[in-house]
C-alpha cells in the first residue's frame, strides 16, 4: 500500500473509531482521513516535571495543577453567582477553580473524587489560591498514565467528542494502535538530503513523538520537524511560483520616454525622495527586460506611492502600451481617478474612469475607449477591471492597497492571457519574515522616506467628557482655514445602526459648528454623491467632513489636519492607523484624535496605547500582529491558506527562513521535482500544495 492511500483512508475503518466516532471527530475538529488525524495535535501535555503543587503557586503566575475534586457547587455572590470547585493536590493541599458564567453546564462537568488539571493564572483571594475559568482536563482516565511518569497528550475536545467516548484517552489508543499497525507504512516525503542537511527528525519519527513524547527534548525535535514540514510546503509554492515566473514573457518596455521627462521637469510640483527614485528606477529596469515584472512597492501611507506609479504608466504610455490602475474600494477609484486626471491634464492624458454606478452609456463608451487603445489609462475597481475590461494593449497593472487583495486575485487577475507588469503597492509594512511568507514571490521595492518637511501626526485618547474641549480645537484649526475629519465605524452586522451614528453625528456637528460647512459621506450614498462630496472636500469647500470608514485607505486631501475617530476603540490597529494616515499630507501640523469609550477591552487599551505612542507604521503592524496573533493578521480562516497547526510565523522566524532557504535550494536544483529522490516529495506537494489556490495570503 503506498502513502498517499494510508494517508487518505478514513479514519472510519481504524481501530476503534467506527461510524458515529468518525462522524464526531469530523464534524467537531475536521479529521476525516488518516492525515487529519495525526496531524490532530494534542492541545496540550502533562506530566509531573510541567505541572506546580498547590504550595508552590505564586500569584500571577500562570500554571497547570492536578489534582482531586474534593468539593464543587454554585455559590450565590454579592452580585452574582458562581462556581467553585475545589481541588487537592497530592500532597493534601488545596486550591479553588472558579467561574462565573455556564455555571450549569460547568457543574455537570465534574464529579467529587475525579482526577482533574486545571490550567490557569493563579490569583490569590484571602487565603485561597483561585484560577478563574480555568482551561480543565478531567483526567480520570489518564491518571494511571501520568502516575507511571509518562508525558500525556491531551487533545482538543467538546462536547460532540465527549459523547462518543472520544476523550483523551481513548484518541490516544486510537493514534497508538495506529502506528502499531501502520506506522511503518508511513514514508519520508522530504528528500534525504534535506533531512540530513537540516539535521530533522525523521517524518514517521516526528509523527509518533509528538503525540507520544518520551521526553521533552524529543518533544522539542518532533515539534520543530513538523514545523518546518508546514513552512517548507508553503514556501516551496512560492519557490514553484517564482521559478515559473523567470519564464513568462511580459511586455518590453522603452526606457522612459518624452512624456515621463516633461512630468518631471514641468509637471511635478516637488522634488522625488531619493526612496522614491530609487523604486522608479528598480521599476524602470523590470519592465524593459521582456519577463514580465512583479513588484511590489512597500511605503507607509503618505510616502507618496502614487507618483511612483504614475511614472510607469507613463512608461507605458511611451512605449505603446496601455495601463490599469486598481483600488480597493469605488471612492478610492474616483479619487485616484481625480487626482490621476490633475496630475495628466498637462500632458493631454486622460484617464478613463469605470464605476459600477455609471450609467449604461457612460460605461459603454468607457469600455469603447479602452478596447479600442483610444484611453491610455483605466482606473477602477479591480473586480470591475478585472471583470468586464477588454484592453487593447495593456502592458502595467497597478494595484494599490495590495494587502486588500488576495494573492490569488493577484496571480488570477489576468488569466485571460495577458501578461501586463505587474506593479502592487501597500501601505502595510511587515516583517521580513512575514514578507517572505506573503511576498515570497515578489520583487520588493520599499519607500522608506516620507516627503521631505512632514511632520508626525500628534496623537491623542480623549474621552466624552472632554468632547467640548474637541470641539473647540478643531474650532479652532477651522478658523485657520484647516479642514478636519470626523469618522465613525462601520460594523457590517449594523450597518444601519452605524449610519444612524454617523448621521446623527452629522447633525450634531453641523449644529455646532454653524459657521462651518459640514459634509457627509458614506457607503450607502450615489458614487456621484460621495464623488461631489470628496471634491467639495479636496477644494475646501466642505470644513468638516463626516463619514464612516470609507475614507480609511488612500484618499488625499492635503489641507485636513485634523482626524477625529469616534468609538476608535472599536477599530483595529492599522485601521486607525489607516485614517490617521489621511492626516499630516503637508507640512501644517496636524492632529488625531481618538475619541474612545470608557469601557475598553484589553486589546482595545493596547491598540490605542500604540497610536498615542507612535506613527511608526512599521512599528504598527509589528503591535498589531502581536495583539491579534498571525491567523487573524493573515485572515487565514476565510482565505484558505494550508493552515499552520504547529508554526507560528511570528515566532518561528528562524524556521521560517530555514524553511524557505530549504524550498529555494530544492527548487534551483530541481525545479520540476522529477528527480527520483523528489518522488515522494512531488506526489506529497502536487496531492495536498500545488492545486491549492494561492489565495491564502491577505493582509488587513
Ligand atoms: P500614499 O503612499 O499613501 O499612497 P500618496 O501617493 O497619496 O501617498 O502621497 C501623499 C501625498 O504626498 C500626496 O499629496 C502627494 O502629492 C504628496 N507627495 C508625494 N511625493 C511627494 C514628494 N516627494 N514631496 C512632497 N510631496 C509629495
Ligand atoms: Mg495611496
Amino acid at each position: 500500500m503506498s502513502t498517499d492511500d494510508i494517508l487518505e483512508r478514513s479514519v472510519r475503518y481504524l481501530s476503534g473509531v467506527g461510524e458515529k466516532r468518525a462522524d464526531a471527530w469530523a464534524e467537531s475538529h475536521g479529521v476525516r482521513t488518516v492525515r487529519d488525524m495525526l496531524r490532530f495535535y494534542p492541545r496540550r501535555y502533562l506530566d509531573r516535571s510541567t505541572t506546580t503543587r498547590v504550595r508552590d503557586l505564586q500569584e500571577g503566575d500562570t500554571v497547570t495543577v492536578m489534582g482531586t475534586v474534593r468539593t464543587y457547587d454554585v455559590v450565590p455572590g454579592k452580585r452574582s453567582k458562581r462556581f467553585e470547585l475545589i481541588l487537592e493536590d497530592d500532597t493534601g493541599q488545596t486550591m479553588k477553580g472558579t467561574w462565573f458564567q455556564g455555571l450549569w453546564w460547568i457543574r455537570k462537568a465534574f464529579s467529587v473524587g475525579e482526577r482533574v488539571a486545571l490550567h490557569g493564572t493563579v490569583q490569590k483571594y484571602g487565603r485561597w489560591f483561585s484560577i478563574t475559568h480555568p482551561d480543565f482536563d478531567r483526567l480520570n482516565d489518564d491518571a494511571a498514565a501520568l502516575d507511571t511518569g509518562r508525558i500525556v497528550a491531551l487533545y482538543p475536545g467538546g462536547q460532540a467528542m465527549e459523547a462518543v467516548g472520544l476523550t483523551s484517552r481513548s484518541v490516544r489508543r486510537i493514534i497508538y494502535r495506529f502506528f502499531k499497525e501502520h506506522g511503518l507504512e508511513l514514508r519520508e516525503q522530504l528528500p534525504d538530503w534535506l533531512v540530513a542537511q537540516h539535521d530533522l527528525m525523521e517524518g514517521r519519527v516526528a509523527l509518533r513523538a509528538i503525540h507520544f513524547p518520551k521526553s521533552h527534548d524529543e518533544l522539542e525535535q518532533a515539534t520543530r520537524r513538523l514545523k518546518f514540514e508546514e513552512l517548507f510546503y508553503i514556501q516551496l509554492l512560492l519557490a514553484t511560483t517564482r521559478h515559473k515566473r523567470q519564464d513568462v514573457a511580459g511586455p518590453a518596455f522603452d526606457a522612459p520616454g518624452p512624456h515621463t521627462r516633461r512630468f518631471v521637469d514641468e509637471v511635478l510640483p516637488f522634488e522625488l525622495t531619493d526612496a522614491q527614485r530609487r523604486a522608479a528606477r528598480d521599476i524602470v529596469r523590470d519592465t524593459q527586460t521582456g519577463i514580465q515584472m512583479n513588484r511590489l512597492v512597500q511605503g507607509d501611507v503618505g510616502s507618496g506611492k502614487t507618483v511612483v506609479a504614475v511614472l510607469a504608466m507613463l512608461q507605458a504610455y511611451d512605449s505603446g502600451y496601455q495601463s490599469a490602475f486598481m483600488a480597493p474600494t469605488e471612492i478610492l477609484a474616483e479619487q485616484h481617478a481625480a487626482s490621476l486626471a490633475e496630475y495628466l491634464e498637462p500632458l493631454d492624458l486622460h484617464p478613463t474612469l469605470l464605476t459600477g454606478s455609471q450609467s449604461a452609456t457612460e460605461r459603454e463608451a468607457a469600455l469603447d475607449a479602452v478596447a479600442r487603445g483610444a484611453s491610455p489609462i483605466a482606473v477602477g475597481t479591480h473586480a470591475l477591471i478585472q471583470e468586464t475590461v477588454t484592453f487593447d494593449r495593456l502592458g502595467l497593472a497597478v494595484v494599490d492597497e495590495q494587502h486588500r487583495f488576495g494573492v490569488m486575485q493577484r496571480a488570477e487577475m489576468f488569466a485571460k492571457g495577458e501578461r501586463p507588469h505587474m506593479l502592487l503597492m501597500t501601505a502595510t509594512p511587515i516583517p521580513r519574515s512575514l514578507a517572505l511568507t506573503l511576498y515570497g514571490d515578489l520583487d520588493v521595492s520599499k519607500i522608506d522616506e516620507m516627503p521631505a518637511g512632514r511632520k508626525p501626526v500628534t496623537t491623542v485618547q480623549r474621552h466624552e467628557k472632554q468632547r467640548a474641549d474637541v470641539y473647540a480645537f478643531i474650532r479652532e484649526r477651522i478658523a485657520q482655514g484647516e479642514q478636519a475629519y470626523v469618522v465613525y465605524p462601520l460594523v457590517e452586522q449594523s450597518e444601519k445602526l452605524d449610519l444612524k451614528d454617523a448621521e446623527s453625528g452629522y447633525e450634531t456637528l453641523q449644529a455646532t459648528f454653524p459657521e462651518a460647512t459640514v459634509g457627509l459621506v458614506h457607503g450607502r450614498m450615489s458614487a456621484d454623491a460621495k464623488d461631489e462630496t470628496m471634491r467639495a472636500f479636496k477644494a475646501g469647500d466642505i470644513d468638516v467632513l463626516v463619514s464612516t470608514t470609507v475614507i480609511e485607505v488612500g484618499v488625499d486631501v492635503p489641507g485636513a489636519t485634523v482626524m477625529l475617530i469616534e468609538h476608535a476603540e472599536r477599530f483595529g490597529l492599522s485601521q486607525l492607523h489607516q485614517l490617521r494616515g489621511r492626516v499630516g499630507r503637508s507640512d501644517t501640523q496636524s492632529y488625531c484624535i481618538l475619541m474612545a469609550g470608557y469601557k475598553q477591552s484589553a486589546e482595545a487599551k493596547q491598540r490605542l496605547a500604540a497610536m498615542t505612542r507612535t506613527t511608526d507604521g512599521f512599528e504598527i503592524s509589528e503591535e498589531d500582529l502581536r495583539i491579534r496573533g498571525a491567523g487573524d493578521f493573515f485572515g487565514t480562516r476565510q482565505s484558505g491558506m494550508p493552515e499552520l497547526k504547529l508554526a507560528d510565523i511570528t515566532e518561528d522566524t528562524d524556521i521560517l527562513e530555514t524553511a524557505r532557504n530549504a524550498a529555494t535550494a530544492v527548487i534551483n536544483r530541481d525545479p520540476t521535482l522529477s528527480e527520483a529522490t523528489h518522488a515522494e516529495l512531488a506526489s506529497y506537494f502536487e496531492r495536498y500544495y500545488a492545486d491549492r489556490s494561492m489565495g491564502f495570503l491577505r493582509v488587513g
